[in-house]
């Protein structure tokens, strides 16, 4: 059998440059990200595509990156830039013009540091004459250094299988992290994510560079709705930041925890019941499910 991959992207990209249009493409359904609220936007929306052939690609939709013009515009570049340095490639869409402009130039100056591979995409092609492609490649290709460049048209779907193809070659060899069938994440189980995440790193100041993401396993209401039951499992690069996150005798992870739970309880208005999980991506192979978890009421042994 061939061993799947899977992985984060986050796409990136001006306004109107196609993203949403992408994104409900690739999943082939209509997800209202765009459509429902302009504010949905503000946090990073997740998509899930699966392949059982060749593993799970999971998308981050940023706002975009732009000038931060007030307090609203800094937390969503913030977020934008963050998803950057968390995920395993980036797709960056732009218009299909030789044209590049002042945003463009500036999403290219905060690439420069970005050491992930970044993928750009010529959108909407169908509005353009084919031979014009290639001068549009050309100039794209002085910007920056592309891992690759793909033309396509997230509209019509023209290429979009290609694009599939392209990023699966830049993601790792890994375990999916959501079940086959799911194709967007909820809104509130991002929260919930971003949450415990926000957490980990508060408590764990300096001590992990960067590299570490949070999933929302479960989440899950009882009857009447005063209980939620969630798990969440943080991922780490190696197993010496695992040790931290967990912390002596699990204390880490129990303040984290307890921080997290806090918060979800404020934001849900019911009582949470909060099972974290930690892994490490690497090594995957060599540990299933990774960590027992440090849960407030029972302590359970994953196996
Ligand atoms: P976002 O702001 O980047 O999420 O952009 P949207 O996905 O909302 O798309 C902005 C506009 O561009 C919409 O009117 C889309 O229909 C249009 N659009 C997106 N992709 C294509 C494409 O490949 N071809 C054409 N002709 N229009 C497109
Ligand atoms: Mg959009």
């Amino acid at each position: 059998m061939k061993e799947l991959k899977s992985g984060f992207v986050t796409l990136i990209g001006r306004p109107n440059v196609g993203k949403s249009t992408l994104m409900n493409q690739i999943i082939g359904q209509k997800i209202a990200i765009t459509s429902k609220k302009p504010q949905t936007t503000r946090n990073r929306i997740q998509t899930v595509y699966t392949d059982m052939e060749q593993g799970q690609i999971v998308f981050v939709d940023t706002p975009g990156i732009h000038k931060a013009k007030n307090k609203l515009g800094e937390y969503m570049v913030n977020v934008a830039e963050r998803s950057i340095n968390d995920v395993d490639v980036v797709l960056w869409l732009v218009e299909p013009t030789t044209y590049i402009g002042e945003g463009e130039q500036s999403i290219a100056k905060r690439l420069q540091n970005v050491k992930n591979p970044v993928i750009l995409v010529i959108n909407k092609v169908d509005t353009v004459k084919r031979e014009e492609v290639f001068s549009f490649i050309d100039a794209y290709r002085k910007l920056y250094d592309f891992a690759e460049i793909v033309p396509l048209s997230a509209l019509h779907g023209d290429n979009v299988e290609e694009l599939i193809k392209v990023i699966f070659q830049y993601l790792p060899y890994g375990p999916m992290f959501y079940d086959e069938d799911t194709v967007t994440d909820q809104p509130e189980r991002q929260i919930v994510a971003e949450i415990v995440r926000e957490k980990s790193l508060h408590a764990l100041e300096d001590e992990i560079p960067h590299g570490i993401a949070v999933v929302t396993d479960s989440m899950k209401f009882r009857k009447g709705g005063k209980i939620v039951d969630i798990e969440a499992t943080i991922i780490c690069e190696r197993d010496s930041h695992k040790g931290i996150i967990i912390g002596k005798q699990g204390s880490m992870l129990k303040k984290i925890g307890t921080n997290a739970r806090y918060e979800m309880e404020k934001m849900l208005d019911c009582q949470v019941n909060l099972k974290l999980w930690v892994k490490v991506r690497k090594d995957w192979r060599d540990n299933d499910v990774l960590m027992k978890n440090y849960g407030y009421d029972k302590k359970n042994i994953d196996a």
